[in-house]
């Protein structure tokens, strides 16, 4: 698991984790290495922008993005390129799984919402490993989505930046960011390299004082 520096209650799985959401054994390693229980709310992630607050494990259904003040439990996503957010507040978290559909529909926002509903403001931003402008190829459509954000591959054709974008929908928020390139990276599962259908958790909680 990678923690986040000076995060504590963020950190982000590695292929060598395993995908703790399907793979019992995989989230009973994840949970006993971070101090935490292995019941988890999870989220059936439809590439939408409905954040769902939540004070018990299990999973909400259909949702993109879970919120919480309980301290300890851990709110998880999966993703394979997409970029998993622990959104961080005086007493409440957020997590949120946002590929460009997500960015497009700004759900970061409705997570931040979310945190300001609990009365609480979100102070950090961690963005985890996502796919890098070096490598996330898109068409205009995509583009025209997010609003612009254009980088270049480095082969040369038009991506996009996806957590360029991120940071301007989080304003004054301070971001923090951590792990890299997924589908340069070879620890992370990349859905662009491969096709694959395996996850990387990112597992955020409200650590106990
Ligand atoms: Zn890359």
């Amino acid at each position: 698991m990678i923690l986040t520096p000076g995060v504590p209650g963020v950190a982000f799985g590695t292929i060598a984790d395993g995908d703790g959401r399907t793979d019992l054994n995989a989230r009973e390693a994840i949970a006993a290495e971070l101090g935490i229980s292995s019941d988890w709310a999870l989220m059936n992630q439809v590439h939408g922008s409905r954040v769902v607050s939540v004070s018990t494990p299990g999973s909400v259904g259909e949702a993109d993005g879970l919120a919480t003040t309980v301290p300890m439990l851990a709110l998880v996503a999966g993703t394979a390129d997409c970029v998993p957010v622990g959104l961080v507040g005086d007493h409440s978290v957020a997590v949120v799984h946002a590929g460009w559909r997500g960015v497009a529909s700004e759900i970061i926002v409705n997570a931040i919402d979310a945190i300001v509903g609990f009365r609480d403001h979100p102070h950090t931003a961690v963005i985890g490993p996502h796919i890098g402008p070096c490598c996330y190829e898109v068409g205009d459509d995509v583009v025209e989505a997010i609003g612009g954000y254009t980088s270049t591959t480095t082969w040369g054709t038009q991506s996009v930046d996806l957590a360029a974008a991120m940071r301007d929908q989080l304003g004054e928020i301070k971001t923090v960011h951590v792990g890299g390139c997924t589908r340069d990276d070879v620890r992370f599962a990349s859905h662009r390299e491969n096709g694959t259908k395996r996850r990387q958790v990112a597992v955020v909680w409200i650590p106990q004082d």
